[in-house]
């Protein structure tokens, strides 16, 4: 199947230009009903004081960025190459965020969105062995806690999240999720990386690892699966962000190059679906995980560092390792670019959070030395930090992946759980919500697998459309 480049229908091209809803969307927003109310009668010119009715201060953004560090973006920052990280640090507080080991990403983001360590929350890795020996990769199924996007569910916001890691099959929540299996390939590189470890795990295992997740539909609600699947054939922002690794020019080994243009090419495909939620929904919160980073540094990480060290001026850089360091450095400056696309639709008194799971070492592995992520060295992540209540003198001298929901929560003004580890930063000019024993959120339901004719009469549909050939 192959989805050609249709220009998008009028609704999802024109950015900005959003129609008044006085649709079921407006129903979902419980917390903003009198808001609603307003721009259904008088258009979206009542936007604005809408807003402000609420203090501009109900919206927030969670960008998750796996595996970025200081020691690639703090140059990069003071040389002004990363103007919109630049701009959340100059208008808030960046600083470390700390990690807990093992350094492993499907733990590290899912205790992100929960407050609550592994042994808590369920996921552990990327893999586990069912008693019949069988390995399968983890699927949010397998959380036993609520995350952020059911409690916001709970107290009747709006939340959209967005290829955030151990989300397929999607659940229902109060929004849109788009699970991390919708970008074009993301299922079978996980398949990829939870073989590898299954293989050290568990080298009894009879079969190769199973996602529980396939078979469903990769996001919610239903008419978002269709979109999702049309996004997957759409170049719209394509053609603003080019894929800079794909074009066989790169100097780059075959190898590393169809590595960095799958991983860009995902991480534009979720920059693409954050960007067509937030339009069509405006949400309360929206978060969204972009892998490519990580994925990046492991191949080029070994010459980045070696691109760091003194160079006597009489014997140049090999090609290789000056061609390998500068492919990093473009992948930060594209994510940047992505993060001021998303940036351009929230005021500076929205809650902006950038965020990683770790950062980034070399690594002396049995066949090779690449980068990784395995020591002290490569504990701590970055933070970036905006919003109303937030200066320069905020305080996040040790904060760490457990404060990151606390804070989000806070923000809202919904209180803090006993059973959650982490705690907020203290916004300068608001009082936290007392504290309660737990979030009880009900049941946590998903969506199902697909009936066999789901995709297909997708598929057909798209086809009556144009959107495929
Ligand atoms: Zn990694």
């Amino acid at each position: 199947m192959s989805l050609s480049a249709r220009p998008p229908p009028p609704e999802f091209s024109s950015r900005g230009s959003r129609k008044p809803r006085c649709d079921k969307r407006h129903r979902m927003r419980r917390g903003r009903r009198r808001c609603a109310l307003l721009l259904c009668a008088h258009t979206a010119l009542f936007a604005l004081a809408c807003s402000d009715a609420g203090g501009g201060r109900e919206r927030a953004l969670l960008i998750g960025i796996d595996g970025a560090t200081f020691t690639v973006a703090r140059p990069l920052l003071d040389a002004g190459r990363l103007p919109n990280l630049a701009r959340i640090e100059a208008q808030g507080v960046s600083g470390p965020l700390r990690s807990f080991f093992p350094l492993l990403s499907p733990r590290i983001w899912t205790s992100m969105a929960t407050s609550r360590r592994p042994a808590e929350h369920g996921i552990t890795g990327w893999v586990y062995e069912d008693d019949e020996g069988s390995p399968h990769l983890y699927s949010s199924s397998d959380r036993r806690v609520p995350a952020l996007w059911n409690i916001l569910t709970a107290h009747g916001r709006t939340v959209a999240v967005i290829n955030w890691l151990m989300t397929q099959p999607p659940e229902k929540i109060n929004g849109v999720m788009v699970s991390d299996h919708a970008a074009p390939g993301a299922e079978g590189n996980q398949l990829w990386v939870a073989n590898r470890f299954a293989t050290k795990m568990f080298p009894d295992a009879k079969s190769p690892v199973d996602s529980p997740g396939a078979g469903s539909a990769f996001a919610y609600p239903e008419e978002w699966f269709e979109r999702v699947a049309r996004l997957r054939g759409e170049d719209a922002l394509l053609a603003k962000s080019p894929n800079p690794f794909s074009s066989g020019a790169s100097g780059l080994t075959p190898e590393i190059e169809q590595v960095l243009t799958v991983s860009f090419d995902s991480d534009l495909f979720a920059m693409r679906a954050s960007l067509d939620v937030e339009q069509a929904l405006h949400p309360d919160l929206l978060m969204v995980y972009l892998p490519g980073i990580d994925r990046a540094s492991h191949m080029l990480w070994a010459s980045f560092e070696a691109a760091q060290q003194d160079q006597p001026e009489t014997q140049p850089l090999p090609e290789k390792v000056r061609i390998e360091a500068a492919a990093l450095i473009t992948y930060y400056e594209r994510t940047d670019a992505f993060i001021g696309l998303l940036l351009e639709r929230y005021s500076e008194r929205d809650l902006v959070l950038v965020g990683s799971d770790h950062g980034f070492e070399l690594v002396e592995y049995p066949d090779r030395i690449a980068g990784g992520h395995d020591s002290v060295d490569a504990r701590d992540g970055v933070l970036f930090l905006r919003g109303a209540g937030i200066s320069s003198d905020t305080k996040i001298g040790g904060f760490g992946i457990l404060d990151v929901t606390p804070t989000v929560l806070a923000w809202f003004g919904i209180p803090v759980a006993d059973d959650m580890e982490g705690r907020p930063i203290i916004f300068q000019d608001r009082e936290p919500a007392p504290p309660i024993a737990h979030h009880d959120v009900g049941p946590i339901e998903r969506v199902g697998r697909m009936e066999d004719d789901v995709e297909d009469r997708i598929i057909e549909r798209l086809r009556q459309l144009g959107y495929i050939e």
